[in-house]
């Protein structure tokens, strides 16, 4: 299970890496917007019930990703990069209908059991491009006090993400 696991993540890391070096962004927070734009996807925010972050499909041949607007800032951001890894990397899930997510989608990161590969793949790949280990280096300077909650927010809040979407980040570079 755990190299499952590990294999999944390695797997989205590794197309974030992809995306990452086409677009290469030069400064925090990365566009993931107009990234997800600038690969065919149509990009909308709805109000949704509370416990729905997105939703990714195909409609006649329009990618389309779809964000809850009610949420924080930082959710939507992941919200659509994790959509996009849907269309990126999982063409066949988006011809089976209308994917929903629901919930806290990077809390599956740690606890990974009974989880789909593609949650896993797809959470990994929105880590990776939120939060580009080239960019964190610059940023960071020097290595960062993981136990310093103030270092954690200053840069979570630079990077458009949540602090403990950043600390998860940092734990997983530091496994890498
Ligand atoms: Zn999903």
């Amino acid at each position: 299970m755990a190299t499952k696991i590990t294999k999944a993540r390695q797997n989205g890391e590794a197309r974030a890496d992809e995306l990452l070096s086409k677009y290469n962004p030069q400064q925090a927070p990365v566009p993931i917007r107009e990234i997800a734009i600038s690969e065919g996807c149509l990009v909308n925010g709805l109000v949704l019930d509370d416990d729905l972050s997105g939703m990714a499909f195909v409609r006649n041949g329009q990618s389309v990703i779809i964000f809850n607007s009610a949420h924080h800032p930082n959710r939507q951001r992941f919200t659509i990069a994790h959509e996009l890894a849907h269309h990126t990397m999982h063409k066949s899930m988006m011809l089976e209908g209308v994917h929903v997510d629901k919930g806290i989608l990077r809390r599956d990161i740690s606890s990974s059991m009974g989880v789909d590969d593609r949650e896993v793949e797809a959470n990994a790949f929105a880590a990776t491009l939120l939060m580009p280990k080239s960019l964190i280096i610059r940023y960071a300077n020097t290595s960062i006090d993981m136990e310093n909650e103030q270092v954690v927010a200053q840069l979570a809040k630079i990077f458009g993400v949540s602090s403990a979407a950043f600390t998860n980040r940092l734990l997983n570079l530091s496994l890498n």
